[in-house]
């Protein structure tokens, strides 16, 4: 391949910018990676450090992923059934938690969570503002009122030494975030949780087998949610569940994404609690059965690709990336989130670097927009429902705004970047693309500012 071979020229261009030395310097010397960012900056016109695309998601395998999915199908038993109860006993193990409930959803499974748990109109819960919209939706959707608690840049997650000052007499739960599938501080949020009679519901919906000192998150608050969608790292199309250790809380939680009808300690005859309908489909269980198989093995390449990336760009002046908390034993890696400075890099701006970065052949994506600051926060303090709740002080957003500023995580959300788990599916080999495209930008970074 023209790529891997260095002419004198190219070595010479690379000489001249200064990266021999620079890659001495950091440890990782290869006449491969020079060759790789000898040429100019592929968004300027030169060739690019990778053509080959990532591995694709989600992935199947013909031979042994139909069988299942196509007896699903040929039974003509499509709704909740036989099927639906392996993968929720199955799932529970994995994870180990002593129950699991199916759901449509991962939003949904947030949405049956808040209302077993009873939060609701006039609670206040406590959530990161970096993090997927469904997140904070669920607890709008509920009436209660989220309260923002500011981002630990380095980890991405939850800053747990902020969430005491944001307690008040309203205050119901906490509801961390895994994050990019990288564990929140458990300790310290179930330590504060215990302190002050909260509860707490994990957003693991990014987490599957991301653990801390060898226990799954998902298990260490009163609730644990998935998703299953397609992007996930256990995907089936649509679909999440719910965990949990507490017999009575899952079976009432069954119950309510049953219509109401009594199940185990939930007794009575026909519609004994308030209800919907928020069951999984046989055909989505069918899929993500024959998907587990594939998760553990897929997570452990994560880490390990995810490991040597860290050692490879730590070092670039201007790349900081994520840090896991001590006792992360485990990270899930839906994505991998690392801080841009563009001091670093002459002042070029984020999206230029992202888009200099694509143009290399490396798709790269800037993170989180800041939840706390958006205007769908109004338009639920302007419903029916929140103005019937709510002394209208409390819907006052500019006040809102001011009480729940997150500055760290302005900050964040300016400097975020991320690589998608599929690229961590790839080899060692892909990985030092991905470094080396970083480190040409850095390289030419005078020539795009
Ligand atoms: C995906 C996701 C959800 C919602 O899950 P869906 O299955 O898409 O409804 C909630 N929270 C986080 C952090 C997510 O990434």
């Amino acid at each position: 391949m023209r790529k891997n071979r260095i002419t004198r020229r190219q070595f010479l261009t690379s000489a001249s910018i200064g990266s021999v030395a620079a890659v001495a310097s950091w440890g990782h010397p290869s006449f491969g990676t020079i060759n790789k960012r000898a040429s100019a900056l592929a968004i300027l016109g030169g060739q690019p450090v990778r053509t080959k695309s990532f591995p694709a998601w989600p992935i199947w395998d013909k031979t042994t992923d139909e069988e299942l999915v196509l007896s699903v199908l040929r039974s003509g038993i499509w709704s909740r059934a036989k099927v639906v109860s392996e993968f929720e006993k199955k799932y529970a193990e994995l994870i180990g938690a002593k129950r699991c409930l199916a759901t449509t959803n991962g939003t949904n499974a947030l949405l049956v969570s808040l209302h077993t748990l009873g939060i609701g109109a006039g609670d206040e819960v406590l959530v990161p503002p970096y993090t997927f919209i469904a997140t904070v939706d669920v607890i709008l959707l509920s009436g209660a009122m989220p309260v923002f608690v500011d981002t630990d840049p380095e980890t991405f997650q939850v800053n747990p030494d902020k969430i005491e000052e944001k307690i008040t007499e309203n205050t119901k739960a906490i509801l961390p975030v895994h994050i990019y599938g990288l564990p929140a501080n458990m300790y310290k949020i179930n330590d504060i949780a215990k302190k002050h009679n909260l509860l707490v519901i994990e957003d693991a919906c990014q987490a599957w087998l991301a653990e801390l000192r060898n226990k799954k998150v998902g298990t260490f608050g009163d609730l644990g949610c998935f998703s299953f969608q397609t992007s996930k790292n256990l995907p089936c199309g649509e679909g999440g569940a719910v965990i949990g250790d507490d017999e009575e809380i899952m079976d009432r939680a069954y119950s309510y994404h049953n219509f109401g009808r009594p199940y185990r300690s939930v007794k009575g005859r026909g519609y004994v609690i308030l209800g919907t309908k928020q069951r999984m489909a046989e055909y989505q269980a069918a899929i993500l059965i024959t998907q587990m198989k594939r998760l553990e093995e897929q997570t452990d390449r994560r880490n390990e690709n995810s490991n040597y990336l860290t050692s490879r760009i730590k070092d670039i002046p201007g790349i900081i990336p994520h840090k896991l908390y001590e006792g992360v034993t485990r990270a899930a890696y839906h994505l991998y989130p690392f801080r841009y400075k563009k001091e670093n890099f002459n002042g070029l701006s984020r999206r230029k670097f992202l888009s200099a970065l694509n143009a290399e052949g490396i798709p790269c994506s800037g993170g989180y927009t800041p939840l706390n600051k958006m205007s769908y926060l109004e338009d639920a303090f302007n419903s029916k429902n929140f103005k019937k709740i709510y002394p209208k002080d409390k819907l006052n957003i500019d006040k809102y705004s001011a009480q729940n500023q997150c500055p760290d995580n302005d900050q964040l959300c300016e400097e975020a970047a991320c690589f998608s788990q599929r690229l961590l599916l790839g080899t060692k080999s892909d990985m030092d693309d991905i470094a080396d495209a970083i480190l040409k930008i850095y390289e030419n970074r005078d020539k795009l500012t």
